[in-house]
């Protein structure tokens, strides 16, 4: 049955603030789905588009690592039924025919729609979505540890594959909330030695509950991995801070690779000559590769890259955003229908 109004967490204007808003709820059309939400994380890209001037559309309904069920399939739609679990990312649809689509690079797709930014995302109790993006999640995977995977998880295996490292080689990951309390335990995973920077004290424990070889305070981070590992030999940022970048590119041994992930609106300023003269590679990340979250959720099944979760309902939303601003999150924030 197609309840006619639900609650949801909507950017009010450019620059506005989250307030909680009933909204209708349309039927399916043409190649969507609707869907039950179970569970929706709160990322730190929800809070870049907040802090936008322009927005594609307002209000908005935030939110991109929903879990949630089919409840009914509009037309023309192929491999989702009413019942089946579905998982919502930041990608919403892709032209399928360019040349990023067609390499399974969909991510990088000129035409993309984006949950939660070009149409309205999961922080609802349904969401009318279009179903080719949707992702497939194991049942076994309780629904409020399985929403952060889709955003956190995908963005940290997918930064870490990039830097295609060997078992043995060493990265210093920057930024240890969502996604890096994930990146760890991936990192683990692939055999690498592991430093875990942040200004926290209490995420710099977790880290290293999760297993991480070296803790460092954001400070100095750079100059300290030369002199305790001479250097990493990738050096993941998972926050949007220049300073962390800063730090990030001082921590690299000759060669290495700085892979950036966190969104942001300031600018970093690069040092040339240490850029030539000890042949760092400089990199983007934006999520993974479909297959990427796929071994996301294989991995969260035996153990591996199980998020840290607050759980909350929705009414607590807005004072979310607030706090993940403050930085006072540990792990990661859900919300839970
Ligand atoms: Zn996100
Ligand atoms: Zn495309």
């Amino acid at each position: 049955m197609i309840p006619g109004r639900t609650t949801a967490a909507v950017l009010t204007a450019p620059r506005g603030t989250v307030a909680l808003v009933t909204v209708p709820v349309a039927e399916p059309g043409t190649g969507e789905v609707l869907i039950r939400m179970e569970a929706c994380g709160l990322c730190h890209s929800d809070l870049f588009v907040a802090s936008l001037e322009k927005l594609p559309r307002v209000p908005l309904i935030l939110g991109h690592e929903g879990i949630g069920r089919v409840e009914a399939i509009g037309a023309a739609v192929a491999g989702f039924a009413a019942g089946d679990r579905a998982g919502i990312t930041f990608l919403a649809s892709t032209c399928g025919a360019c040349e990023f689509c067609v390499t399974g690079r969909e991510r990088f797709c000129p035409r993309q729609l984006n949950f939660g930014y070009t149409v309205h995302g999961a922080l609802a109790g349904y969401a009318v979505v279009p179903a080719p993006m949707l992702f497939r999640v194991p049942d076994p995977i309780p629904a409020a540890e399985a929403a952060p995977l889709c955003c956190a998880g995908w963005t940290a295996y997918g930064a870490l594959r990039e830097a295609a490292l060997r078992p043995g080689q060493s990265v210093a990951l920057f930024g240890m909330g969502g996604l890096g309390h994930l990146a760890i335990q991936y990192a683990r995973h692939f055999g690498l030695r592991v430093a875990a920077v942040d200004v926290s004290e209490s995420k710099l424990e977790m880290a290293k509950a999760l297993g991480a070889d070296l803790m460092l305070t954001a400070e100095n981070a750079g100059r300290t991995l030369q002199k305790q590992w001479g250097g990493a030999d990738a050096a993941i940022v998972l926050t949007g801070s220049p300073a962390a970048i800063q730090q990030a590119f001082r921590s690299l041994k000759r060669t290495g690779t700085l892979i950036t992930s966190g969104l942001s609106t300031n600018q970093y300023e690069l040092p040339m000559v240490d850029t030539v003269l000890k042949g760092i590679s400089i990199r983007g990340s934006y999520l993974g590769t479909r297959a990427d979250l796929v071994e996301v959720f294989r991995l969260a099944q035996s153990g591996v890259g199980r998020a840290h979760i607050e759980t909350h309902a929705l009414d607590a939303a807005p004072g979310l955003f607030e706090a993940m601003r403050r930085g006072d999150i540990l792990g990661r924030a859900v919300v839970v229908f």
